[in-house]
């Protein structure tokens, strides 16, 4: 736990934020500015910077990212119409919160 980080307060539980899902590894909260009518952030509860930040030792909470993010695209019900997982990574690839999260982005068009 960053004490300077928000995501890092969000996961713990300190921000009032709602969850979507939840669970030992992750948390999952509804975008405060979205992008697109289901736009959801995936987040792990350890501090990782960024996707350039990860090491062997957290390939299971990669792992756990991907395996949730596909439930919540069904939980959402984007899953059939399609979706998009997104890692911005360091400024120039459009990182604000500089603490890992997966964006989940869709909804733009319910035909199948
Ligand atoms: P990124 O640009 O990948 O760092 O994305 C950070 C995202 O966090 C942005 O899409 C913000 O809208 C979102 N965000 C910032 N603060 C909050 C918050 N308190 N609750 C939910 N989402 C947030
Ligand atoms: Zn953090």
């Amino acid at each position: 736990m960053d004490k300077d980080c928000l995501f890092c307060k969000i996961a713990a539980g300190k921000m009032d934020t709602e969850f979507e899902f939840e669970n030992d590894t992750l948390v999952v909260f509804k975008d405060i500015n979205p992008h697109a009518p289901v736009h959801w952030l995936i987040v792990p509860k350890k501090h990782i910077r960024s996707i350039n930040d990860l090491t062997a030792a957290d390939r299971d909470i990669v792992a756990e990212i991907t395996d949730v993010a596909r439930q919540m695209a069904r939980q959402a019900g984007v899953n059939e119409s399609g979706y998009k997982l997104l890692f911005n990574v360091e400024r120039g690839g459009g990182q604000v919160i500089f603490h890992l999260h997966m964006h989940l982005l869709g909804g733009w068009d319910k035909r199948k």
